[in-house]
């Protein structure tokens, strides 16, 4: 039932012969209030719960497992209703959460960096096991039901490529944004993608738009098609025609982020080279240093060298910032989901 729009749930109820206002009720349960079993909703009758036990479930996700960072990150091993494994990143700061959920089961991009790209796609995962995510985390972290003491923000940074699952992506976006249900504003809901260019165009027609970052990681095609096989087929050219076409708020900027991998683009050149391809866009950078595998090729380029970076782009006005890695320690960082059952393994 987690999915299901205001709407859809009244048509079932009316199917059931329920009346309107128990739909909504329902809905008040399950998207406000997180109640994840009806038998603790118990402003429906009995009856009306037993049948909707017997019929249906408010979500099959389940945690598996959850690892605790030293720096308080928790990652979340989920399992979907049919034993698929997805991950979810819970990232505490002073004065608000991350959440960090995913789009996929494992994701077709294989992108030469991320672990998630050794895992290949399995299947897209519905609006409803995408809004599970937030859900299942906020009622592991504050307990359910709890109103979480300060704002959430998403980040669709997870495994999968959201736009290859655009449809169940957007409509995860507007049940997130609905007032009466979780109530999280678009403007604190980034989707991240590698690049697919049809769809970028396609979000900027969105009523219900979150924020935009495009993993950008390469100034050039010749290095771009090294690390992302999908910029064989959306080349650099049409995918910064597309974000220089991106509608932008008054003081929005379009976030790219930067992979840092040590001696394969992060020389003074690449920095150059990433100031002139960004100049057309309203833009800030994100420098993630890379979050290694033992999986994966490479390294994360030393701190004295992203710094050196940073100030190039700083002299020529562009901004950025250094993301600073959070749950390492249990796999959890960007580009090590991988669903694996134990921390670091
Ligand atoms: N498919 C989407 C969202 C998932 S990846 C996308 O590509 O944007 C989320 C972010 O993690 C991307 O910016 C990606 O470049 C970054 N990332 C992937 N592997 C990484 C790694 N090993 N270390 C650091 N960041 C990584």
């Amino acid at each position: 039932m987690l999915g299901l729009s205001q709407n859809e749930l009244r048509d079932y109820f009316a199917e059931l012969d329920e009346k309107p206002y128990r739909a909504r009720q329902l809905y008040d349960a399950i998207n406000r209030r997180r109640i994840t079993v009806f038998d603790a909703m118990t402003d429906l009758p009995k009856t009306l719960r037993s049948i909707l036990g017997d019929r249906t479930s408010v979500t099959r996700t389940r945690i598996e497992s959850v690892f605790t960072s030293s720096d308080g990150t928790r990652r979340l091993l989920l399992k979907l209703g049919d034993d698929s494994e997805v991950e979810s990143v819970f990232m505490p700061e002073a004065h608000r959460d991350t959440i960090c959920i995913s789009s996929q089961v494992g994701c077709p991009l294989a992108c030469s960096f991320c672990m998630t790209g050794v895992l290949g796609l399995k299947r897209n995962m519905t609006a409803g096991e995408i809004v599970s995510q937030v859900v299942i985390t906020l009622n592991q972290v504050y307990g359910e039901g709890v109103q979480p003491p300060h704002r959430t923000n998403i980040v669709m940074m997870g495994m999968g490529e959201p736009l290859l699952n655009y449809d169940a992506v957007m409509k995860a976006v507007r049940l997130l944004a609905d007032q009466g249900g979780l109530g999280i504003s678009p403007r604190h809901v980034t989707l991240s993608t590698a690049g697919v260019v049809p769809r970028i165009y396609d979000l900027a027609k969105e009523e219900v738009r979150p924020r935009l970052a495009i993993s950008l990681t390469a100034p050039t095609d010749e290095l771009r098609n090294q690390l992302f096989p999908i910029n064989r087929k959306y080349p650099l050219a049409n995918l910064i025609e597309a974000c220089r076409s991106y509608p932008l708020g008054d003081r929005e900027r379009l976030t790219f982020e930067y992979v840092m991998l040590d001696k394969i683009n992060d020389s003074d050149l690449r920095a150059r080279e990433l100031v002139r391809l960004l100049s057309p866009i309203r833009s800030k950078v994100n420098l993630i240093p890379h979050n290694p595998a033992p999986e994966l090729p490479y390294a994360s380029s030393p701190m004295d060298r992203i710094v050196a970076f940073q100030k190039i782009l700083t002299e020529a006005g562009l901004p950025s910032f250094i993301r600073r890695p959070r749950g390492r320690d249990i796999s959890a960082a960007c580009g090590q989901l991988a669903a694996r059952h134990q921390a670091g393994a």
